[in-house]
C-alpha cells in the first residue's frame, strides 16, 4: 500500500499501525466527498449504471454492492476494523451476539457433528445448543471450563468444534486458551472463543491459538447500551462459510448499528482501562467488607486463576461477582438498597449495572443446575461502568449497610 501512496490522498496509510491507531482509523475508506467521519450508508440496495452492469455485479464478475444483506460499506468498515484489532484475516458482522454464535455453528457444523461447550456460557447460548442445534442433529456436551483433563476426555471422533467463554459469566473463571487450542487441533477440531468480556483490548484469542473469536458487540464495543450486534472473526477459509450462511439466512448487521460500533471502537481501549481500574479498586474494597463472604474477580491475588489471567489477559475486565451474607434475601436487600447503579442484567455499558444472577440470568435453570454452575442464592453481579469511583463505592456501601 505504501508504495502506491499518492499526494492528494483522502485515506490514511495504516501500514504497521498499532492498536490505538487501528481502533480509530482502521477500515475507513473515504468517498470523493472527503468526509472525515465514517459515512453511514443507510441503504438496503444499490443502483447500477446499466442492465449489463447489474448483470456483471450480480454474477460477481465486477465487484461491488448489490444488496445490504450481502454487503454494505459501513458494515464492511466495521468488519475490517475488528479484523485488524483481533488480528484476524477476516471478520463478519451479525445482527446480535447470538446471531454470531448461530452463524458460526450453522456454517461450520452439520448433523452428526459433536460440539464441546464450556459450562457456564451465556444463558441464551445454552438454549441455542440445547433446544435448537440438537434438534438438527448436532451432538452437544458440556465441560467444566477450567478443567483441561475433562476437555481432553470429552472428545469423540466426530468432535468438530469447541466453544468457550473465557472469562466466564458471572464467576470469572478462565481456561488456558493456548492449551485448549492445542488439544482441539490435535483432535482435528476448531476452537471458538466468545471474547465479549475482554474485547481485543484485554485478550486476543486468535494470537493464543484459537481459530474463531466471537463478540456480542452490544456490550463493550458499543459501550453505551444503544445497539445490538455481533461479529465473528478468524481465517478466511472459515469466514467464507459464515458469510455464505449470513447472506442467505439474513441475520446481518444494520449499517446504523455498524456506524455506532465504529465510533465505539475509537474509545474502546480508553474505556476498558477505566472500567478495569474501577473494577479492581471496588473488588479490593469489597473483599475487605464483612458483609461480603466471597468475591470472584481475576484481578485479586485470591482468585485461583489470577496467574493465568495475568498471563493470558492484559487486564482483568470489569465484571465482578460476590456472595453476600444472608442468602437470597441478603442479595436482594443489597441490590434494592443501591440508589444510583442500574438494576439490570446488561453489561458493558458506561452505566454500572447490578443483578442477582440466581433469579434473572440463571433463573430458568433448575436449582441443581444452578448449584452445578456455582451460582449461589447470595451471589450479586456488578458490571462496573464509568461513573466516579467514589460515587460507585458509596452506592455499594448502601447495599452493604442493608445486609
Ligand atoms: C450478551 C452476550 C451474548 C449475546 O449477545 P447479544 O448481542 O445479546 O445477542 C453472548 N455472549 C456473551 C458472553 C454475552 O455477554
Amino acid at each position: 500500500m505504501t508504495a502506491e501512496w499518492e499526494a492528494g490522498r483522502l485515506d490514511s496509510d495504516l501500514e504497521g499501525a498499532a492498536f490505538d491507531t487501528l481502533a480509530v482509523r482502521g477500515g475507513q475508506r473515504r468517498s470523493p466527498e472527503g468526509e472525515h467521519g465514517e459515512p453511514l450508508f443507510f441503504t438496503s440496495s444499490y443502483v447500477f449504471r446499466s442492465a449489463a452492469d447489474a448483470a456483471a455485479r450480480f454474477s460477481g464478475e465486477v465487484p461491488g454492492n448489490v444488496y445490504s444483506r450481502y454487503t454494505n460499506p459501513t458494515v464492511r468498515a466495521f468488519e475490517e476494523r475488528i479484523a485488524l484489532l483481533e488480528g484476524a484475516e477476516q471478520a463478519v458482522a451479525t445482527s446480535s451476539g447470538m446471531a454470531a454464535i448461530l452463524a458460526t455453528v450453522m456454517s461450520l457444523c452439520s448433523a452428526g457433528d459433536h460440539v464441546l461447550v464450556s459450562r457456564s456460557v451465556f444463558g441464551a447460548t445454552v438454549t441455542l445448543f440445547e433446544k435448537y442445534f440438537k434438534r438438527f442433529g448436532v451432538q452437544v456436551d458440556y465441560v467444566p471450563l477450567i478443567d483441561l483433563d475433562a476437555w481432553a476426555q470429552a472428545f469423540r471422533p466426530n468432535t468438530r468444534l469447541l466453544f468457550v467463554e473465557s472469562p466466564s459469566n458471572p464467576l470469572a473463571e478462565l481456561v488456558d486458551i493456548a492449551a485448549l487450542a492445542d488439544l482441539a487441533h490435535a483432535r482435528g477440531a476448531l476452537l471458538a472463543v466468545d471474547n465479549c468480556f475482554c474485547t481485543p483490548v484485554l485478550q486476543k484469542p486468535l494470537n493464543l491459538g484459537a481459530d474463531i473469536v466471537i463478540h456480542s458487540a452490544t456490550k463493550y464495543i458499543d459501550g453505551q447500551g444503544r445497539c445490538l450486534g455481533g461479529v465473528v472473526a478468524g481465517r478466511a477459509e472459515q469466514m467464507k462459510e459464515v458469510v455464505g450462511f449470513l447472506r442467505t439466512a439474513g441475520p446481518t448487521l444494520s449499517p446504523f448499528n455498524a456506524w455506532v460500533f465504529l465510533k465505539g471502537l475509537e474509545t474502546l481501549r480508553l474505556r476498558m482501562l477505566a472500567h478495569c481500574a474501577s473494577a479492581q479498586a471496588l473488588a479490593e474494597w469489597l473483599e475487605q467488607q464483612p458483609g461480603v463472604e466471597r468475591i470472584y474477580y481475576a484481578g485479586l491475588p485470591s482468585h485461583p486463576q489470577h496467574e493465568l489471567a495475568k498471563r493470558q489477559q492484559s487486564g482483568f475486565g470489569a465484571v465482578l461477582s460476590f456472595e453476600v451474607k444472608g442468602g437470597k434475601d441478603g442479595a436482594w436487600r443489597f441490590i434494592d438498597a443501591t440508589r444510583m447503579i442500574s438494576i439490570t442484567a446488561n453489561l458493558g455499558d458506561a452505566k454500572t449495572t447490578i443483578t442477582h444472577p440466581g433469579t434473572t440470568t440463571h433463573g430458568r435453570l433448575s436449582p441443581e443446575d444452578r448449584a452445578a454452575a456455582g451460582i449461589s442464592d447470595s451471589l450479586v453481579r456488578v458490571a462496573v461502568g464509568l461513573e466516579d469511583l467514589a460515587d460507585l463505592q458509596a452506592d455499594l456501601a448502601r447495599g452493604l449497610a442493608a445486609l
